[in-house]
Order: structure tokens, then sequence, then C-alpha cells
């Protein structure tokens, strides 16, 4: 997030003038400005944590798309482990890291590029320059940006996938506009389905305490089909 924007200081504020009245016209009008931005900011400092929401939304899509198409295609799901449609949130206090997996559909090579490249293409960057000084939040749910809100809290974000019909992919981006897709040969076989990881930004390791993560997941799963458990590396 922006660096906090000092309020006029009182010097500034009453000038050379000692009875507290203002000679300058500026003032008003910087104090107001101050104003405004503070509020902006702890808007977009309330409003952080949904990415989480948005993140648990699409973990449950992804299962949910499976289980449909399962009811035509019962070889779909496979066995063992990925008949197990539960999402998991862990927390890795070391590392700075929070990730959701789920076993849903995944995504293929190409589905990575067409359903997390297009916007990061296209000015990621300024949506999220948007959203950290205090912009309407409501462009998430509007043009259906939900997991860009993940950059509210991480500066890098690599989501793995797999897809019954592909390899195993990292998708991987700083939302600088750029993003890689690369085979994944460095992480455990998912089976099937995403694992999203936040790498946390310095100002964001509220979300490794488990009390907050939580609290969060209650608010956001009322409406869930399927199972959340959290985890959390040891300290
Ligand atoms: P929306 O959910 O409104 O489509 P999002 O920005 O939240 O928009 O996600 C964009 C797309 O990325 C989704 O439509 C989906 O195709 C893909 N996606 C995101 N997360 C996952 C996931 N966990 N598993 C499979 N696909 C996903
Ligand atoms: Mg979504």
């Amino acid at each position: 997030l922006e660096e906090f924007v000092d309020p006029p200081k009182v010097e500034d504020k009453i000038g050379v003038v000692p009875n507290g009245l203002s000679t300058d016209s500026d003032v008003s009008k910087r104090e107001a400005e101050w104003i405004s931005k503070r509020s902006l900011r702890s808007n977009a400092e309330n409003n952080k944590d949904i990415f989480l929401r948005e993140l648990i939304s699409n973990a449950s899509d992804a299962p949910d798309k499976i289980r449909f198409l399962s009811l035509t295609d019962k070889e779909i799901l496979g066995e063992g482990d990925n008949t197990e449609l539960g999402i998991q949130i862990k927390l890795d206090k070391d590392k700075k890291v929070v990730s959701i997996r789920d076993r849903g559909l995944g995504m293929t090579k190409e589905d990575l590029i067409k359903n997390l490249g297009t916007i990061a293409k296209s000015g990621t960057s300024a949506f999220v320059e948007k959203m950290q000084t205090g912009g309407d939040l409501n462009l998430i749910g509007q043009f259906g940006v939900g997991f860009y809100s993940v950059y509210l809290v991480a500066d890098y974000v690599e989501v793995i996938s797999k897809h019954n019909d592909d390899k195993q992919y990292v998708w991987e981006s700083k939302a600088d506009g750029a993003f890689a897709i690369s085979e994944d040969v460095w992480n455990e076989p998912l089976g099937r389905g995403t694992e999203i990881r936040l790498h946390l930004r310095e100002e964001a390791g509220e979300y490794l305490e488990e009390s907050k993560l939580k609290e969060l997941v209650k608010k956001y799963s009322e409406f869930i089909n399927f199972p959340i458990s959290i985890w959390a590396s040891k300290e």
C-alpha cells in the first residue's frame, strides 16, 4: 500500500498566527485532501480481507465443476485423494506464504493463459495500483477480476495447476504486467486441482495468524459446499 500520508503539521496549519486561526487558504484544502486519502486508505485496508473470499469462491467453483462433470463421466474424478473435494489452506510462517489448494477441475496450460493471463496482459498493474490507492473495490466484482485481489496482500503469486488433460504447470506473476508459465518440475504432483501460493507483502503478515485466518474463513465459507481445513507450519 501507499506510504502513509502524514496530516499537515500543526506548524504548517497555524502558520505564524499564534491563536490557531489559519491565514493559509491552502491549509483547509490540504487537510481535506489528507482526510479523504486517509479514509480511502483505511477503506482499502479493511477490504484487503476479500482476497480470501475470492480465493475460496474460486476454490469452490472448481470442485463444483468437476462434480458436475462426474455426473455424466464417472472416470473424471479419478480415485483416492482425487475424490476428496475439500479445500486446504496452509500458512507457512517462515516463508510468509499463504496457500490455498483445491481438487477441482484444475487448469490446462491454455486455461492458465486464458483465465489468469488476460488481465495481466492488459493492465493488471493499473488495476492493482488503483486498488492500492484505495480505488473502488466494487471493480473486483464488476469486472470478474476476483483473482487479482490477491495482489492486495501478495507481491508475488504462484498458481500450480493440474488438469486431467494436461501436465502440471506453474503460472507466476508479480503483477507487474508480466507472467510466466512453465511445466512444473519442482513441486509435488497435485494429482488434480490447483494450489495458489501468495507470497505476502511485508505489511500483510496478519494473514499468517491462525486466529485471523479462522475468523475470515468462517466469514467467507457460509455458502461453500466443501469442507475447508486450515494448516499451519510449526514455528
Ligand atoms: P471468476 O471467478 O469471476 O470467473 P476470477 O478472477 O475469480 O473470476 O477467476 C478467473 C478464472 O480463473 C476463473 O473463471 C477460472 O476459470 C480460473 N480459476 C481461478 N481460480 C481457479 C481454481 N482454483 N481452479 C480452477 N480455475 C480457477
Ligand atoms: Mg472468482
